[in-house]
């Protein structure tokens, strides 16, 4: 099985993409909108289709990538009926398995945090995804959201400490930077309700809890009641229109050497080697600004702000960096020539100078 646990740093979220490495077909729990296009960078790298997206619960801290990734990937949005949202293809109830090739994840009622919170379990019982459920050594909240801490109790206890020892668990959050804990781990030494913690322990921990309410929670929630979906379509020219461009997982917008081939707009090529590189044995692009990597932060004003920038190197990876540099500077449309000259030249595109 694929598996990979993905951090949303602004809200300390994690997303988990799960994919049967047979059919290529894949889940993600808990999509953070912020980061959809990492995530569909990531998918698209990894060769997988998206299937499903899931909810652990109505998130007050983050809105949800679903709506986003279905836009995006064609993916569908499943969630608990129980949650109250509406938007959604298909509405889970306890038992029920959402499927992704030969693998499944079934689903666990475990309400508390929030009166619709899921634990999703995969078949094996060797992960399960928790949501703000049971945390690493601590629990979800219960003071808002119809929270409620005497069914979180029960939850755990019932629904996440019958399962395995073994069974390996993933909160939605961590804010102290653990990234997963096991259900023997966790009966023993969570400190809200492991060991010998009764019930009525843990409702007086809780209701002195005192905390403050999330920033987000007045958007997040209303979002994330909608899937995700905004209210209006804003975001939508939030993707670069000058060019057909794909994001890298590393963050970086990158253009193919037949798409820049095939580019007749207004544009600046930017060749950040060395000069003997640039009048090299690969040559370079016809019309190339060269600015070596160590002079642009110096040289970034000799370039035009009002046409894009392709970033041109050897391979690719300096210029990733003169990306980062000319975003900090505050250009808006650059990308980088993925592959740099190695590639261009393989595929057989044009170059001044160089040797045959
Ligand atoms: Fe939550």
């Amino acid at each position: 099985m694929i598996f990979r646990q993905l951090f949303d740093p602004q809200s300390s979220t994690y997303t988990y993409l799960l994919g049967d490495e047979h059919a290529r077909a894949a889940v993600l729990i808990d999509p953070v909108f912020e980061q959809v296009r990492r995530e569909a960078a990531l998918i698209a790298e990894l060769g997988l289709k998206l299937q499903w997206t899931l909810e652990t619960h109505v998130h007050a801290d983050h809105v949800t990538g679903a709506w986003l990734l279905r836009r995006r990937l064609g993916s569908r949005i499943a969630l608990a009926r129980a949650s109250g949202a509406a938007g959604a293809d298909r509405l889970l109830e306890a038992g029920d398995r959402v499927t992704f090739g030969d693998r499944f994840l079934a689903v666990r009622a475990t309400p508390g945090h929030t009166a619709g919170c899921v634990t999703y379990v995969l078949d094996d019982e060797s992960m399960a995804f928790t949501g703000d459920c049971l945390l690493v050594r601590g629990t979800g909240r219960t003071d808002f959201q119809q929270g409620d801490a005497a069914a979180l109790y029960r939850s755990v206890h019932e629904q996440i400490f019958t399962l395995p020892d073994t069974c390996l668990l993933y909160p939605a959050h961590d804010y102290r930077g653990l990234t997963v804990s096991s259900v023997g781990e966790e009966k023993r030494f969570n400190p809200r309700l492991g060991g010998a913690v009764g019930l009525g322990d843990f409702t007086g921990h809780m209701q002195n809890l005192k905390l403050a309410h999330p920033k987000k929670i007045d958007v997040a929630v209303p979002a994330n009641l909608r899937c995700g979906r905004p209210e209006n379509d804003r975001f939508a020219a939030a993707d670069p229109g000058w060019a057909p461009l794909t994001y890298s997982f590393a963050g970086i917008w990158e253009i193919q050497p037949q798409a820049l081939e095939e580019y007749d707009g207004p544009l600046q090529i930017l060749d950040v080697r060395e000069s003997d590189e640039f009048q090299g044995p690969l040559g370079h692009i016809d019309g190339a600004i060269l600015i070596p990597l160590g002079e642009l932060a110096a040289r970034a004003g000799e370039l035009r702000r009002d046409r894009p920038i392709v970033a041109v190197c050897r391979a690719g990876s300096r210029s990733a960096q003169a990306i980062n540099l000319l975003q900090q500077a505050g250009f808006t449309d650059i990308a980088n020539l993925a592959g740099g000259m190695l590639r261009w030249r393989a595929e057989g595109h044009e170059v001044v100078g160089g040797s045959a």
